[in-house]
């Protein structure tokens, strides 16, 4: 009988986050500024070497949140959630130079997928790290999904390089039978969970991490600080839905659906069988140009 996914990089993972030493080198890769506050707070301050990319600049086409924010303009707005990720990740000890954003327009990852896989592939042979923490494949966000799914092609990629990190997930956010259920994985094959409850200090430096996502307020109060749940990843049929029914994000005008879904990833995979497809790479660290928000 196989091994379940992930057996020994379970325990190892499971002793790691739950022992108080140090976490390896590890590159988090997340789709937008603030999602690695969310899932991962408790593992930021506690690696060696901490690289965090946000394959988007967190600022959509439509100008709606950016206004909301107090910013006339996309660019504005990427700024301002830029430093503020900047100022929270300051909180666990993380330099803006740990950080990069490789500026994807926000709710379009799904649409540059060959690019995000290429400019991970990069990521992983500069920075070679030995854990690699993401998204699962919730359905929860198009761009959540999108970054999983390229951060397990350039991962596998790894692999057959005899490079493979280990792949970690942090529990996001997905549809339920009463809304959005978050901080909860959506089952899988996998060995198991590590289910991380903060302490009151924990709590504290997560509550002023959140705090500093000032333009974000809204969308966070969504969020508890109680608990942070990861695993290693599971194997995914990226070619699927990541579950049957209606996906949380089908519920807002994103320009996504499973369908939609479905062709993008297929197509991509298909387009995997010839690997020049994928060699368009983003620059690695793209300056931010520094903007106050307009009145
Ligand atoms: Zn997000």
């Amino acid at each position: 009988m196989p091994e379940r996914r992930g057996g020994a990089a379970f325990t190892a993972l499971r002793r790691a986050i739950e022992g108080g030493a140090s976490l390896p080198k590890t590159l988090v890769i997340v789709a937008h500024p603030d999602d690695e506050t969310i899932g991962a707070s408790t593992l930021l301050g506690r690696c060696e070497r901490l690289r965090v990319v946000h394959v988007t600049d967190g600022s959509p086409r439509d100008l709606r949140d950016a206004r909301n924010a107090g910013c006339a303009d996309r660019g504005s707005y990427a700024a301002l959630r830029h430093e503020e990720a900047i100022a929270a990740l300051a909180l666990c000890g993380v330099p803006a130079d740990a950080m990069e954003c490789w500026q994807i327009t926000d709710q379009e990852a799904a649409l540059h997928l060959p690019k995000i896989v290429a400019a991970i592939e990069k990521a992983l042979q500069d920075f070679a790290p030995r854990w690699v923490l993401t998204h699962a494949y919730e359905g929860g966000h198009p761009d959540h999904d999108a970054v999983a799914f390229a951060t397990h092609l350039a991962c596998e990629a790894a692999g057959r390089r005899g490079a493979a990190p280990t792949l970690i997930e942090m529990a996001g956010y997905h549809a339920g039978p009463e809304g959005m259920v978050s901080g909860v994985f959506l089952p899988a094959e996998c060995e198991g969970e590590i289910d991380v409850e903060l302490d009151e200090a924990l709590r504290a430096r997560k509550a002023a991490m959140f705090a500093a996502f000032a333009s974000q307020r809204g969308v966070l109060a969504a969020f508890g600080i109680g608990r942070e749940r990861f695993r290693v990843a599971p194997s995914y049929d990226f070619r699927e839905a990541p579950h049957a029914g209606r996906l949380f994000y089908e519920n807002f005008p994103w320009g996504m659906s499973a369908s939609f879904w479905k062709e993008l990833s297929r197509s991509v995979l298909a387009s995997r069988v010839d690997a020049s497809a994928c060699a368009v790479p983003i620059p690695s660290r793209v300056p931010l140009t520094s903007g106050a928000p307009q009145e």
